[in-house]
């Protein structure tokens, strides 16, 4: 299919929307009309004080236009004139695709990763009312996932005042995994592989959590939430694990009110030492991701684990003590179907656990999934499978706490956190809505420096293989100094 971009800079916004509607077909964009393949014109001219749009497109035989010219006086909520030209654009190309597919987006034109600081940010500046109405005329979203985006935003608002300007989260990134699942592109090395890396990089991984450490007291910044994650950091042997939490607790302050949330993804790499180790810690919160309790789908991801070791881990970390425990789902993964997401659910529900996530499957282009061309559930499916999470955890106590859309998901479907009242994961949001510092350690991790006053964001990139963390050990430390002229000139003339 060709994408024509005639006269304007929306390519982004037009293809992506021209994805959700066709998230199998090849698009090639272009500024020249092909007349013999299936195509999408866009075309913009500019008109004294507005613009004259234009969308039009020969698909499945069919053809049909639609066009607008719109005035600058348009604009809302101080709008640039581009953003309304580009919204306008892609609203006719959503109608005309609406009505050629019979297919309603529930998400509407909304291709964001993040819809609840979208509606945060317009609800605190010109009130709720404005911002859910903006969401449903001008984006298009449906009203589930408008009040949804709602609920999150009020859910976080508080979470994130209490954080004060100094504040700030430590991730701490464990990039192994006992194998890789297919649906999944992170740069995880399976133990095989890494097995002998790992004694290097936990190494070098103590010496940047003390390096970090070092910088965050220089300038009297004050740990609010642990993370570590992956990969699976439960993938380290327990005496690995058992060093990188000493390393934590050696250089940083934990408090009581300190939440510390570790990772205990695959439920094929826990063992009771391995939760001793973690109960020593100190953490406070822990994930065990099922994922679907199907073995059937469960060995057409590749996961390596059986949904009754999945039970098994459960129930050893209830015997741990551990009182707050997330469990990760998805919808639309390969083979899955609304029923057995169904069960999967009730499944879940029967832990009772304080958390549970519920993602949709995303096509991570380097994943074993869209290589080997596997076929997954339909949007449809995975919009039913949302759609019953929705009402069943929200029957059971839990809440939205927080949300984010990555790229190729699933008919653009959402990720969400629900948490049981007083359980919502603090990391979760200051790192989804970007409203405080986090500080990153270890292979791929993204150290995010943020202003307290203003929206301001830098970001410090950590190498992303193991091998390269390794070896380009001491030019990432250096570039971790960037931490303390950040907290100068951010502080300088505030008095604080
Ligand atoms: S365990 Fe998680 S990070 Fe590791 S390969 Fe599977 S999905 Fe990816």
């Amino acid at each position: 299919m060709n994408l024509v971009i005639d006269n304007h800079t929306f390519q982004y916004e037009t293809e992506k929307l021209l994805r959700v509607f066709f998230p199998s077909t090849k698009i090639a964009v272009t500024d020249r009309r092909n007349d013999e393949a299936d195509c999408v014109v866009t075309s913009l001219r500019p008109l004294p004080g507005g613009a004259s749009l234009r969308v039009s497109y020969a698909l499945l035989g069919k053809t049909a236009e639609k066009a607008q010219d719109v005035s600058a006086a348009e604009c809302v909520f101080g709008e640039r004139e581009a953003d309304l030209y580009e919204r306008r654009m892609v609203q006719l190309l959503y109608d005309l695709l609406r009505a050629l597919t019979g297919y309603t987006p529930p998400w509407g034109i909304l291709t964001g990763v993040r819809p609840a600081k979208l509606m945060l940010t317009l609800s605190n500046r010109f009130g709720e009312e404005a911002a859910t109405g903006y969401f449903r005329t001008e984006l298009r979203v449906s009203a589930e996932k408008t009040a949804l985006a709602l609920s999150v935003a009020k859910t976080e608002t508080p979470i994130t005042l209490e954080s004060g300007p100094r504040s700030f989260s430590l991730y701490v990134s464990i990039p192994f995994c006992p194998s890789r699942c297919s649906y999944c592109s992170f740069v995880s090395h399976s133990n095989e592989q890494a097995k002998k890396l790992m004694p290097r990089y936990i190494d070098l991984l103590c010496r940047e959590l003390e390096a970090t450490a070092a910088l965050a007291k220089q300038r009297d910044l004050h740990l609010e939430t642990v993370y570590i994650g992956g990969g699976t950091p439960t993938a380290l042997s327990a005496e690995g694990l058992r060093t990188v939490t000493d390393a934590i607790r050696a250089n940083f302050e934990l408090t009581p009110q300190t939440e510390f949330t570790i990772e205990a993804g695959r439920p094929d790499s826990v063992s009771d030492e391995k939760f001793d180790v973690i109960t020593a810690a100190g953490a406070t919160r822990i994930s065990i991701n099922p994922q679907t309790f199907s073995d059937d789908v469960l060995r057409t991801i590749g996961r390596r684990h059986t949904s009754a070791q999945t039970e098994e881990a459960l129930r050893m970390a209830r015997r741990h003590g551990f009182c707050n425990i997330n469990m990760d789902l998805i919808a639309g993964l390969p083979t899955d179907t609304p029923a057995s997401f169904r069960q999967t659910l009730e499944k879940t529900l029967s832990f009772s656990p304080e958390n549970v996530t519920v993602h949709t499957l995303a096509h991570k282009r380097a994943s074993t999934l869209v290589t080997r061309q596997l076929e997954t559930g339909s949007v449809e499916a995975a919009e039913e499978m949302l759609s019953y999470a929705m009402r069943r955890l929200t029957e059971e106590g839990y809440r939205p706490y927080y949300m984010y859309r990555q790229s190729n998901c699933l008919g653009n479907l959402e990720n969400v956190g629900w948490a049981k009242p007083g359980y919502a994961c603090r990391y979760n949001i200051f790192m989804m809505e970007e409203t405080h510092t986090v500080l990153a350690v270890g292979a791929g991790a993204v150290t995010k420096l943020r202003s307290p006053f203003s929206v301001d964001l830098e970001r410090i990139f950590n190498h992303k293989y193991p091998y390269e963390y390794i070896d380009r050990f001491d030019e990432l430390i250096e570039r971790k100094g960037r931490i303390l002229t950040f907290y100068d000139e951010v502080f300088a003339g505030e008095g604080a």
